[in-house]
């Protein structure tokens, strides 16, 4: 007989369309595959790698070279397959049914999923039209519920805002459990909450290769926190976890930096033209973002979202979504695609009045 867990089947599974657009702008993905200088790089190393070992245990290179970016230690370090890995690792050592999970919502969809799979229960605080988080209304249910764990995404996917660092200093120094400022689109926005770490043993901060770093398909992402907390997350995490190809290619990125720093205001004058272009458009409400995507809203939201794929162009469709009705969010492509993309929609608009 099979019979899975029983949370198993009280939550759905994530689930995307996986298809294959020509302008692939739905996943918040870097538009562009690695520096040429830095894939062949990596490709050299492969080539040196013995396929017959298993990985360093300890993974100590990627986690030593990126404790010194921060000027932590390695042992406030901890590496999974992507981030995701460990956010859900997070909820694991910190959630259960007593001790929900609480986030702002509308934010990462996966949050709710990490909690069911821990056994424990989403606590979601609802967001204000414009995106804003009353920080109190988040402590008091943190306070009540007697959270176990508080997940901040900033800036937040999928509405692409931010938090104000005081704010996220206010949270943190007001509650009593670990707290987690999933970064994951930090690098197009330039603030961090890692300064913080020192004063907080009980904050996390989560990044990931995937984004500004073309990373994506490797799977590389890592939390930074006190020594406490690492080795409570790193318990959940099973030896050998991130593959010796993943390590090499993040190492080989962590010391080839340089080499992606000219995306950052490339990304940012690519989104200002496109969020332009939109609120010229009647009838889309464009959302500020400090990150590779914008989130807009229009009336005929689910209309242009079923458009779009038929000009091969893929874009996120939350219009369906709690909080979110009418929501699109659409990744910064190329400067070509963004193009194709800006006049699918004066077309749709032209043709759907
Ligand atoms: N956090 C947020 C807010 C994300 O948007 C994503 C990816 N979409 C992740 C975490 C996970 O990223 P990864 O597992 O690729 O590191």
């Amino acid at each position: 007989m099979i019979s899975p867990r029983s949370v198993l089947s009280t939550f759905a599974s994530y689930s995307v369309e996986e298809a294959d657009f020509a302008i692939k702008i739905d996943a918040n993905e870097y538009p562009e595959d690695l520096p040429p200088a830095v894939k062949n790089k990596i490709i050299e190393r492969f080539s040196a790698l013995c396929f017959n070992r298993y990985p360093q245990i300890s993974a100590l290179g990627l986690r030593q070279k990126i404790a010194d970016q921060f000027g932590l230690k390695a042992q406030n370090v901890l590496l999974g397959n992507g981030s995701s890995q460990l956010l859900a690792s997070l909820c694991f050592t910190f959630a259960d049914r007593e001790r929900p999970v609480v986030y702002p919502n509308p934010t990462f969809s996966m949050y709710g999923i990490y909690a069911r799979l821990a056994d424990s229960q989403g606590a979601p605080v609802e967001l204000a039209a414009d995106f804003s988080l009353d920080c109190d209304e988040l402590l008091k249910t943190a306070a009540q519920k007697k959270a176990g764990i508080i997940l901040l995404c900033n800036p937040n996917n999928p509405t692409g805002t931010v938090m104000k660092q005081q704010d996220i200093e206010y949270i943190v120094s007001n509650s009593s459990c670990p707290v987690v400022i999933d970064e994951a689109y930090q690098e197009f926005y330039g603030i961090s909450s890692v300064n913080l770490l020192p004063k907080y043993p009980h904050l996390v901060v989560a990044r990931t290769f995937s984004k500004l770093y073309s990373l994506a398909s490797a799977r590389v992402g890592y939390i930074l926190s006190s020594d406490e907390v690492i080795a409570a997350a790193a318990k959940t995490v099973l030896p050998y976890n991130l593959n010796a190809l993943s390590l090499t290619a993040a190492e080989t990125v962590m010391s080839m930096k340089e080499h992606f720093s000219a995306r950052i205001a490339e990304t940012a004058a690519e989104r200002q033209k496109i969020s332009g272009a939109l609120s010229k458009l009647p009838g889309i409400e464009v959302f500020p973002s400090e990150t590779n995507f914008i989130l807009i809203r229009l009336a005929d939201a689910a209309a242009l979202a079923k458009y779009l794929p038929g000009l091969g162009i893929g874009v996120r469709d939350f219009s369906g979504a709690p909080g979110l009705a009418g929501c699109l969010r659409i990744t910064i492509g190329k400067a070509e695609e963004n193009e194709a993309f800006l006049k699918a929609v004066k077309n749709f608009k032209n043709s759907n009045g």
